[in-house]
C-alpha cells in the first residue's frame, strides 16, 4: 500500500481544525500527506476582495501544510458555491487519481453548512470513481477505492445543536502543539471569526474541540473519525492498524454485538 493521506475540505483551515493532529501522527509514521481545498475561502473575509483573500488564504493554507511537509491544493471553486455536479466530481477525482492516496479524509455528511456536506458527497463519490475508466478525464485511473474517513463535524454536532456518535478517536495529545501552530497560519481568519461567528479564540475554541473529544476517551486531546463502510469501500481499519493503541473505536463491542445478533 502506497503510504499517501490526502484531506480534502471545503475551506482552508478546516483540515487543521479537524484532522491536522491525526495528519500529524501518520506523518510521524512514514506517511506523506496532502490537503487539498475545494474552495479557497474567498467569502471568508470582512475587509478584502475575493481575489485578494483568495491569495491570501491559500498561501495561509499552504503554509500550514508545509509543516507536515505536505503539499496544498486548492480546486478553484467558491465558498458557499460547492455544487454536487460534473464538474466537481471530476475535478475531485482527477485530484485523487493524481495524487493516489490509499486513504482519505473528508467532512462529516452532516455538518453546520452546506459547503461542508456537499464536499462530503463529492469525496465519497470521486473515491469510487478512482477505479472507473469511462469518467469524463484524463487521468489514469486506479484500484482499489481509497480508505475514506469522515471527520467530526464542527463541534461535533449537528443542526439541530445534537452531538453526532462518532466511531473512533484519535490521541492528537502528543500533536496538539503542531495542530495549534498549523492553525496559527490562518491569520486572517482570528478577525474574520470574531466579526461574524462571535469566536474570542480562533485557537482555543479549536483546543476546547479536541478536549471535549478527548474527555470521551480520557485523554487530553482527540479527534473524531467515522469510516465509510458501504459497499465497494475497504472494509478494514486501516486507520488503527496504523496508529494502534493512539486509534480507539468505541463502538467495536456493538458492532460485534450486532453481526452475532444477525
Ligand atoms: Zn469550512
Amino acid at each position: 500500500m502506497e503510504k499517501i493521506v490526502l484531506g480534502i475540505f471545503a475551506h482552508p483551515d478546516d483540515a487543521e481544525i479537524l484532522c491536522a493532529g491525526t495528519l500529524a501522527l501518520l506523518k510521524k509514521a512514514g506517511w506523506s500527506v496532502h490537503i487539498a481545498t475545494m474552495a479557497p475561502g474567498d467569502k471568508g473575509t470582512a475587509e478584502y476582495s475575493r481575489e485578494e483573500i483568495s491569495k491570501i488564504r491559500k498561501t495561509e493554507a499552504a503554509e500550514a501544510a508545509r509543516l507536515l511537509d505536505s503539499g496544498y491544493h486548492c480546486l478553484e471553486f467558491e465558498d458557499v458555491y460547492i455544487m454536487y455536479d460534473r464538474e466537481s466530481i471530476n475535478r475531485t477525482t482527477s485530484l485523487i487519481r493524481k495524487i493516489r492516496p490509499s486513504i482519505v479524509f473528508t467532512h462529516s455528511p452532516v455538518d453546520y453548512m452546506n459547503d461542508h456536506e456537499t464536499t462530503s458527497k463529492i469525496v465519497q463519490t470521486a473515491c469510487f470513481s478512482t477505479g472507473m475508466k469511462n469518467l469524463e478525464i484524463t487521468e489514469i485511473p486506479y484500484e482499489p477505492v481509497p480508505y475514506l474517513y469522515y471527520c467530526d463535524s464542527m463541534e461535533a454536532k449537528n443542526i439541530f445543536g445534537q452531538l453526532i456518535f462518532t466511531s473512533m478517536f484519535a490521541d492528537i495529545t502528543n500533536e496538539i502543539s503542531m495542530k495549534e501552530e498549523m492553525l496559527a497560519c490562518h491569520a486572517s481568519q482570528r478577525n474574520w471569526l470574531l466579526i461574524h461567528h462571535k469566536m474570542d479564540e480562533y485557537i482555543l475554541s479549536m483546543k476546547r474541540f479536541g478536549e471535549n473529544r478527548g474527555k470521551e476517551i480520557n485523554v487530553s486531546y482527540a479527534e473524531g473519525f467515522r469510516q465509510h463502510l458501504g459497499h465497494g469501500y475497504p472494509q478494514d481499519n486501516v486507520l488503527k492498524e496504523i496508529l494502534g493503541d493512539l486509534l480507539i473505536v468505541v463502538a467495536q463491542e456493538l458492532k460485534q454485538n450486532l453481526l452475532r445478533d444477525h
